[in-house]
């Protein structure tokens, strides 16, 4: 009985030391991997106070595991480690996956994002995977199964110990849980503080981790009242009314068959996941004396924060909402530069199109040449560049005279994450070498940053043949690139704007040079090019973009004042993008986030989005008069614009 009764004593003194070192294992998990480097800074009290408010919620946590194995502990001995060790071990899994999970989406490991990368995307996300960016989070998992074992292993010895100093380990755990306890009503007490805490640093929250409380969403419902709570209806014959113009679009025959000036070669080059920044005499010289003696877009968004929606808006010249709907089979450039007589080709150093859905208009049928390689880094992107060239320089057997024009669209590659450059362009130092993991870490970041310069080095390099001045030229993005600006590495996961920004370069010869500031996106580039190469087309309505430039100068006046629409990857959110993204009035206010279908035919507003791509909680009072306003500008500028054209 007597040896019974020790046996249970050390069970219970096992399981409370296996408590202890659940609560230490999450705190540790929490300063190894934070969410982010940028948590305002404290005082040493209220440091304290923080991490016994986090101790305390992991210790609420992991209750119902210490009861189940305390209840267990006599009947069923085996059992009692295997649920209430399970249980508990929960709390610190759950935290480390939440870090991964925020650092590559910025959201939470128990989320419909999350559920949407299992299930819907598994396939394409699989088949995208580097070895370099599975590993660290298996090594996570590896080290964190070790130190589990490990626990269980040494709680036993430990509580044998602790029974020996019954009276010291007793008063010890006592006082420790006295201390906890009082040091966490001093953070409940500064609610505010600990709130800022516990929304900058989120995963090391466990009731955040666990979604027992969710401080955006009761922000976002604050911000939701002040801005009126607005949805609006997309009149269902504005889409059909849309839907038959895309299906009309074409050229007038009359101005074809009357003009006799040839149209000019145009070349689109889409440099994968590429930022503004990169635009920089020092990074890319080719590049920034195309940007000088054309028109530099300094605010320019692509269609989405992902390949496949950002390459439509640019085929299109219409926002990515009309992705789903038939226009994306017949691409509006491929049309009308074909009824133009241009030969068109496409030269990638990628050819995934379908895992990511555009082999619906990435496609032999559309392209008279199509030369696409699997994806690589910069010896594809060489062959790729030789390939366009030697298209755009070809003569139609010999008789320059009936050369048929020719539109080239070159997607390069090498600035894709890992940002692989030639050894010789390495000359941002120091920076990331082929090592790094992804994701990385705060530390990490400049050289990593470096690391995508030298890249994009390289690939200013090999572009310099199709930078003719002979040409129309295009220069962009197919979406930005996050380096942890927005708490993530990469992009499709946030609509921040470091992930849709993307610099944009329009050249045409004797084209006008300008700095655009007002923002741009990928469906004005269309038109653009349709202004450039002066199509006649019969109705410029059919896009939802403007031409930046048309007659060789510059379009400021219709680019005023505009709203649009980008949207999100993972999700089903998108972002109005307006005055406010650039306006220095607007309180770091980047757009307004926003449900959209065309399906169902509705918009509903939801919150401010700052340029990290968060809801936005420091909003201030006299920011919501001028919400009303936002909300009128997007009615008139945009809903109108797009579906009521009368
Ligand atoms: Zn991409």
């Amino acid at each position: 009985m007597k040896e019974q009764d020790n046996l249970n004593r050390e069970r219970w003194c096992q399981s409370v030391v296996l408590a202890i070192l659940i609560v230490l294992g999450t705190l540790v998990i929490g300063i190894l991997y934070p969410s982010s480097d940028s948590s305002p800074p404290v005082s040493m009290l209220v440091w304290i106070s923080i991490h016994s408010w986090i101790a305390l919620q992991t210790l609420v946590l992991i209750t119902p595991g210490f009861w189940a194995a305390w209840l267990l502990r006599s009947r069923l001995p085996r059992l009692w480690v295997g649920i209430g060790f399970g249980w508990m071990i929960i709390v610190p899994a759950g935290m480390l996956f939440d870090a991964i999970a925020f650092r590559w989406i910025s959201d939470r490991f128990l989320s419909a994002k999350i559920l949407r990368v299992a299930t819907d995307l598994r396939g394409s996300l699989l088949a995208h995977a580097q070895w370099k960016s599975v590993a660290p989070t298996l090594l996570w998992c590896m080290g964190f199964a070790v130190v589990a074992i490990a626990v269980l292993w040494v709680s036993k010895p430990v509580a044998r110990i602790c029974m020996r100093h019954r009276m010291v380990a007793k008063w010890g755990v006592n006082i420790a849980g006295v201390c906890v306890c009082l040091f966490s009503l001093l953070a409940l007490a500064d609610w505010q503080t600990t709130a800022n805490q516990m929304r900058s640093d989120s995963t090391r929250h466990p009731w955040v981790v666990f979604r027992i409380i969710d401080l955006d969403d009761a922000t976002a419902s604050e911000i939701n009242s002040r801005l009126a709570a607005v949805s609006f209806v997309i009149p269902k014959e504005g889409i059909e009314q849309r839907k038959v113009q895309q299906r009309l679009a074409g050229l007038d025959w009359d101005s074809l068959a009357a003009r006799d000036e040839p149209f000019p070669d145009v070349v689109v080059v889409v440099l994968e996941s590429f930022r503004h920044e990169m635009v920089d005499a020092e990074i890319m010289p080719n590049l920034s004396r195309l940007a000088s003696e054309g028109i530099h877009c300094r605010h320019h968004f692509s269609g989405a924060n992902a390949s496949n929606f950002g390459m439509f808006s640019l085929l299109n010249g219409l926002e990515a909402i009309w992705f789903e709907e038939p226009v994306r089979y017949s691409p509006l450039m491929n049309r009308l530069f074909h009824q133009a007589g241009y030969e068109l080709g496409l030269f990638a150093s990628h050819d995934d199109w379908r895992l990511f859905v555009m082999d619906g208009f990435l496609n032999e049928q559309q392209f008279d040449v199509f030369q696409c390689e699997p994806k690589g880094w910069s010896e594809v992107d060489k062959r790729t560049v030789l390939r366009a060239t030697a298209f755009l320089n070809r003569t139609n057997l010999g008789d320059k005279e009936s050369r048929s024009p020719r539109l080239a669209v070159v997607y390069l590659y090498t600035t894709h994450a890992d940002y692989r450059s030639d050894p010789a362009d390495a000359v941002f130092q120091p920076a990331a070498d082929d090592s790094f993991p992804i994701p990385y870490l705060p530390a990490q970041r400049d050289a990593v940053w470096n690391r995508y310069k030298n890249c994009a080095h390289t690939v200013d390099r090999l572009i310099r043949p199709l930078l003719d001045r002979n040409r129309v030229v295009v220069v962009t993005g197919d979406h930005g690139e996050a380096f942890l600006e927005d708490g993530t590495c990469g992009h499709g996961t946030k609509l921040s704007r470091y992930q849709t920004m993307t610099p944009a370069i329009v050249y045409a010869p004797g084209i006008k040079p300008e700095r655009m500031d007002q923002p741009t996106m990928h469906a004005d580039l269309l038109p653009t090019l349709v202004a450039l190469a002066d199509l006649p087309m019969i109705d410029l309505g059919v896009f939802d973009g403007n031409p930046i430039a048309s007659k060789r100068e510059l379009n400021k006046s219709d680019l005023k004042e505009r709203v649009f629409m980008i949207r999100d990857y993972l999700s089903d959110e998108a972002l109005f993008v307006g005055p406010w993204t650039t306006s220095t009035e607007s309180e770091g206010m980047f757009g307004i986030g926003c449900r959209v279908s065309l399906g169902d035919n509705r918009v509903r507003i939801t919150t401010a989005i700052s340029e990290s791509g968060d809801t936005m909680t420091d909003f201030s009072e006299s920011q919501s008069t001028s919400n009303k306003k936002i909300n009128s500008q997007i009615q008139q500028e945009w809903l109108k614009k797009r579906f009521n054209r009368g």
